[in-house]
């Protein structure tokens, strides 16, 4: 009954379970309407998670739920969010308990904890390639289609890294509660990590809070927004932008020459100002007053009823915002731990370690802007602003591989990028290199292992059209990577611990991270690696890229070995994005 048949859950075993998981989930409360906001569902763990670990427990009477687990479920279910359990059981694969077992075992966990709109459980074992057992993502997928959402709307707490891992891969968020049994390079590698079951209800609770809508709703005018940074942090920040323009009559949006590219590529904007700001700058020209000048003029002829000014945590609004009052802005709302004097009117806090779009979202709706109800809180571009893909990776379902970064901490070494190009190449796999003008040598280098070189032939808008037709990105943390989450493209993050990952990862799209987690660069923010060696990223083995794949479900689709056709044909695209001719 339960044989795996390779990829796939066999549908036989797949409908047996449905029926079972209806016996055992007595309660029916209809079509559900979703609150809107962050999350329709958490998915839960059982073992270790709701109740204590008994292992392979086949006996209702040793059901304990962990402490506080029937209130911090009610509390979800008061916030009209929808409960699954997802569950390894491969002890009935293993004839260590029998169906009916599992079954008194699960409706005793529901008598204890209240109902779950859903019973999500692998019956198989770990040797038997299933779908489902986590960490595949088959189970989250299983979850979210059951209640009638999607697997970017449901949040996953679990015990171990399979449960952490089994979320990043369906594009689910990930909540690890850790027991004393959990793997330390398990937790570090968690996107966030609470010390119990109360704590992460809390936490899903605070980050729906976090971006809901502020009691006095409704503003209208000019809104000039404010993110100067690179390309990456103008893509996060998107979805903030997004909840101003739902709520203001037009945006202006003052950028950084290095995010320019990304905020041209960005819905909801209706005027750009560039300019580079010395106070936010990592490469900081002196400050010329004329310069100031300048700019504080041109900020008054945008003529803003109000400015939401959008920051990473390290930099201040505070100069930008006494600029903004001498051009007369009379409303200025940012996240400021400085004493911000009269400066701003909206003073904002931030807990640390949320992710940066639900950073700005918290922004915006603290300046009284949220998205509305049908705009998904993921990262979006502009269809429209999207040029052609270059010509040369031909038909759709290659892999792109992205080596470099501005940043050396965040990108993948190349010694380790070769070795990617190789494996890739040798699965079958197409892979294609991408890099900037400043990067050919490095791309060239990479694809010389069995990969196209398309190195210094993509603006940002070439590059996400390249990414756009990929079946996955391998990247490094940089901006890249988010130009796939707003593509809904599959990352395989491989990602330095430098700054947190939670924070700063792959946001709402298939995910798989690589690297080592809990690396002696944790947490320093190092642009160069204080490591010798780069460990945290150089250790990864290769056919740890192909597992990843594998987990994503991205087919190696060309024969074994073979070599792209020729060099890439037509015009050559210049790093502007305009057409060389
Ligand atoms: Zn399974």
């Amino acid at each position: 009954m339960f044989t795996p048949r390779g990829l796939g859950n066999p549908p036989a075993v797949r409908r047996d379970h449905e029926r079972d998981q209806r016996r055992s989930a007595p309660v029916d409360r209809g079509p559900h309407r979703f609150p809107p906001g962050l999350f329709d569902a958490v998915l839960l763990d059982r073992d270790g998670t709701l109740v204590e670990d008994v292992p392979y427990n086949g006996d209702p009477e040793k059901v304990r739920p962990v402490p506080g687990a029937r209130e911090a479920l009610d509390r979800l279910r008061a916030a009209g969010l929808r409960l699954a359990v997802v569950t390894n059981q491969s002890g009935l694969a293993r004839g260590m308990f029998t169906a009916d077992q599992l079954r008194r075992v699960n409706a005793r966990v529901e008598e204890l904890l209240g109902p779950f709109d859903t019973w999500q459980v692998c019956p198989h074992g770990e040797r038997d390639g299933c779908a489902c057992r986590k960490p595949a993502p088959g189970l989250v997928r299983a979850a979210a289609r059951a209640l009638g959402t999607s697997p970017t709307r449901c949040v996953m707490v679990g015990d171990i890294g399979a449960d952490m891992d089994a979320a990043a891969a369906a594009g689910a968020a990930g909540i690890m509660v850790p027991t004393p049994a959990t793997r330390p390079a398990e937790v570090a590698s968690a996107p966030t990590v609470v010390d119990d079951l109360p704590a992460a209800v809390a936490r899903i609770l605070d980050r729906i809070g976090l971006v809901a809508a502020p009691a006095s709703a409704s503003r209208r005018g000019t809104v000039l927004v404010v993110r100067s940074d690179a390309a990456g942090d103008l893509l996060v920040t998107g979805p903030g932008i997004r909840a101003v323009a739902a709520g203001a009559d037009r945006v202006v949006l003052l950028c950084g020459p290095r995010g320019r590219a990304a905020a041209d590529l960005l819905p909801g904007i209706d005027e750009i100002i560039e300019w580079p700001l010395p106070w936010i700058d990592g490469h900081p020209a002196p400050v010329d007053p004329d310069d100031i000048h300048r700019l504080t003029d041109r900020l008054t002829t945008a003529d803003a009823d109000e400015a939401v000014i959008f920051t990473s945590f390290h930099q201040s609004p505070l100069p930008l915002a006494l600029l903004l009052r001498m051009a007369g802005v009379p409303r200025i709302s940012a996240i400021s731990d400085d004493y911000p004097g009269s400066l701003l009117d909206i003073r904002h806090r931030v807990p640390t370690g949320v992710p940066e779009p639900e950073r700005a979202l918290s922004l915006a709706a603290a300046a009284g802007f949220t998205l509305p109800d049908d705009d998904e809180p993921a990262l979006r571009l502009r269809a429209d602003r999207l040029p052609a893909a270059p010509a040369g990776p031909g038909e759709p379902g290659y892999v792109v591989l992205h080596p470099g970064s501005s940043v050396q901490t965040r990108a993948c070494p190349p010694e380790l990028a070769i070795r990617i190009v190789r494996v890739l190449h040798g699965a079958g796999y197409r892979v294609v290199v991408t890099g900037g003008p400043d990067e050919r040598e490095l791309t060239a280098r990479v694809a010389a292992a069995g990969g196209l070189d398309l190195g210094g032939r993509t603006g940002l808008g070439e590059l996400a059209a390249i990414i756009a037709r990929a079946g996955a990105l391998v990247v490094g943390n940089t901006g890249p990577a988010h130009l796939a989450a707003a593509l809904r493209v599959p990352v395989v993050s491989l990602f330095a611990p430098t700054v947190p990952y939670g924070q700063w990862g792959p946001y709402r799209v298939p995910t798989v991270r690589l690297g080592d987690a809990g690396a002696a660069c944790r947490d320093t923010r190092a642009t160069r690696c204080p490591v010798p060696g780069h460990p945290c990223l150089s250790a990864v083995e290769p056919g740890r890229v192909l597992s990843a794949l594998r987990l994503l479900g991205v087919p190696a689709d060309a024969p074994a070995g073979a070599v792209f056709a020729g060099p890439p044909r037509g015009p050559a695209v210049t790093a502007t994005g305009g057409v060389a001719r």
